[in-house]
């Protein structure tokens, strides 16, 4: 409706999220093609150049990439050109190098490791060498759109364990915390990440003991909501919570496995 509207040119949010709405236009039988739309800034969680193409032809726009982190200033530390071949970074503001994430060793251009940022003008809240955990490599050829400050290629993914769900950073330890604060639960859970459509789903499996388990279908829920709305207030996203009985959640003798992660691999 807001689309219809405003008569809107741009749009910006997550990618799966804009495969989304070509979703519901769809479904409301409305043509999203023939909308005014004409450009789509996509960032906030690593997608591939299938969805790009996938994206442009169902929004019949020209999608592309941004990038930032919320500690050095959230969205807008790089963007793609029309080239679509790498993000330029804007150097005027931030000096960007890859490192080794073991070593700590800066590693030269074109060599895939820990992108790391040092801003120059911010105020208030500078960073210096700022580890992103972020894997990536970085371009200094001039890129055929004229410009000549260095490209970074797509995000391939982190060093550490966080998963992104529709363009919200989740750690498994933040789920942890909830669940450690309600006595019911026991400290066996998975998360299961699937892909509906377009958009991710998460499904928090957590044991309960066999007492609560036998108890009456009531109570039973009343946990799982319970649950269900302590994370969500914690993450910002919703999430699908089941009890399941005990000694279901697959055991681990090194480091437990919490994320059963089922989308496709692009
Ligand atoms: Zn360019």
């Amino acid at each position: 409706m807001m689309l219809q509207d405003f008569g809107t040119t741009v749009l910006t949010c997550t990618p799966s999220y804009a495969l989304y709405i070509a979703e519901v236009a769809a479904d409301m039988e409305i043509d999203i093609r023939k909308l005014p739309l004409r450009v789509g800034v996509f960032g906030a969680e690593p997608w591939s150049d299938n969805m790009r193409k996938e994206i442009e032809n169902k929004l019949n726009i020209d999608a592309r990439d941004i990038y930032g982190l919320t500690e050095v200033i959230g969205p807008g530390v790089s963007m793609e050109c029309e080239q679509k071949n790498g993000l330029h970074i804007f150097e005027d503001h931030f000096i960007a190098e890859i490192i080794d994430p073991e070593t700590e060793e800066q590693l030269p251009y074109g060599e895939t490791g820990e992108l790391i940022f040092t801003s120059l003008t911010k105020e208030a809240f500078p960073v210096i060498r700022f580890r992103t955990r972020d894997i990536t490599s970085l371009n200094p050829e001039p890129c055929e759109c004229g410009r000549n400050i260095v490209r970074m290629h797509r995000v391939s993914g982190r060093t550490d364990d966080m998963i992104i769900i529709r363009g919200v950073n989740v750690f498994p330890s933040q789920i942890e915390s909830v669940l450690m604060d309600i006595e019911e639960a026991e400290p066996h859970y998975e998360l299961v990440i699937d892909r509906k459509g377009a958009l991710d789903e998460i499904e928090l499996r957590v044991e309960v003991n066999e007492r609560i388990f036998s108890d009456e279908i009531r109570k039973l829920e009343s946990i799982q909501s319970r649950i269900q709305n302590e994370i969500e207030s914690v993450l910002g996203i919703s999430i699908k919570v089941t009890l399941v009985e005990p000694k279901t959640i697959e055991r681990s003798e090194g480091k437990a496995k919490r994320v059963r992660d089922l989308r496709p691999k692009e």
